[in-house]
């Protein structure tokens, strides 16, 4: 189910209808905000047996189903925790590997079955190695007959330009509050909790979906946020040192918090009316953008980089 994003999907559902769908999309924005869901759409758009005019296509005919659980063996689906090709060591995957994007090559290089569309949908795009990078780039040079690449990634900052540049980029901007509030309503959420949800969603129709899902997720976000909003609100370093103990070797959690305290310092600087304060929060800011790269980019020890980002957040 897609929720919000109309003007993406008529756009999407236009190009596919005139039988102009670019070799490659990337998709960017948040978290959860509905990129893979609308990726999915795409492929089933190309692939549907029945109704393929529809953007989503029937969402019923074995191809629509096999899309959905991404499953199709023309929908080549790829991030980090999902390799084409088991990693040759032992050790957890922390990239998208070159092998990986080998093995994309070698599939869309046999011709195409029946004038079947291949697609390649690459989540965490920014997530790939230097050298599945440059290898991703080879093949949107040359993407070869009925091949789709969607590329999705929530930190366009980190893709290679050349690679974006190739790409026709889709911008995913947060749902409206009242559109994610109405899915709950229709899915029977009380009143308390549409607000609670809609809320913490941040305009990211797959958070209040999560939330439903797990309402100890809902109670995990709640408690998390009021503790973020404490500690930046004391201006105590003991405090935030201790937030960054609490949750130090969680690298989820951690992302959470750092998650957290960036969306606070942005709220705060909507909402300020003091000069002063604009301009500490804006210097904050740019600090945590830059903290937070390097954490998602460099092997930095992930407890030292949320100790310096609570500390420059608590800062006055
Ligand atoms: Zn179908």
């Amino acid at each position: 189910m897609i929720i919000g994003h109309e003007r993406k999907v008529r756009y999407l559902e236009r190009v596919l209808k005139n039988g102009r769908a670019a070799h490659a999309y990337l998709f960017t924005g948040p978290d959860s905000i509905g990129k893979r869901t609308i990726a999915r759409h795409f492929a089933r758009a190309l692939l549907c047996t029945t109704s393929p005019v529809e953007f989503g296509g029937c969402g019923a005919c074995v191809a629509c189903r096999a899309v959905e659980a991404e499953t199709h063996p023309s929908v080549l689906v790829l991030d980090v925790a999902h390799a084409l090709v088991p990693p040759r060591k032992e050790e957890s995957r922390t990239k998208i590997s070159l092998d990986d994007i080998h093995e994309v090559r070698r599939r869309f290089s046999f011709a195409p079955r029946a004038g079947e569309w291949r697609i390649a949908l690459i989540d965490e795009a920014e997530m790939m190695s230097g050298e599945a990078a440059n290898g991703i780039l080879k093949l949107l040079e040359e993407p070869g007959e009925r091949v789709v690449f969607l590329l999705i990634t929530a930190h366009p900052e980190l893709v290679l330009p050349t690679i974006a540049s190739r790409a026709e980029v889709v911008r995913f901007l947060p749902v409206a509050d009242r559109v994610i509030r109405a899915c709950l309503v229709e899915k029977g959420i009380s009143n308390a909790d549409q607000e609670t949800m809609t809320l913490l969603s941040d305009g990211c129709p797959g958070r209040a979906l999560a939330f439903i899902q797990d309402r100890q997720k809902l109670a995990d976000a709640v408690a998390r946020r009021e503790r973020v909003r404490a500690v930046l609100s004391g201006h105590d370093g003991v405090e935030a040192l201790a937030l960054s103990l609490g949750v130090a070797g969680d690298g989820t959690e951690e992302w959470a918090i750092l998650d957290e305290v960036w969306r606070e310092l942005h709220v705060r600087l909507k909402t300020t009316g003091n000069n002063t304060e604009y301009k500490s929060l804006v210097r904050k800011i740019k600090k945590v953008d830059i903290l937070a790269t390097t954490l998602a980019t460099t092997n930095a020890n992930p407890r030292l980089v949320l100790d310096v980002i609570l500390l420059e957040a608590v800062g006055r």
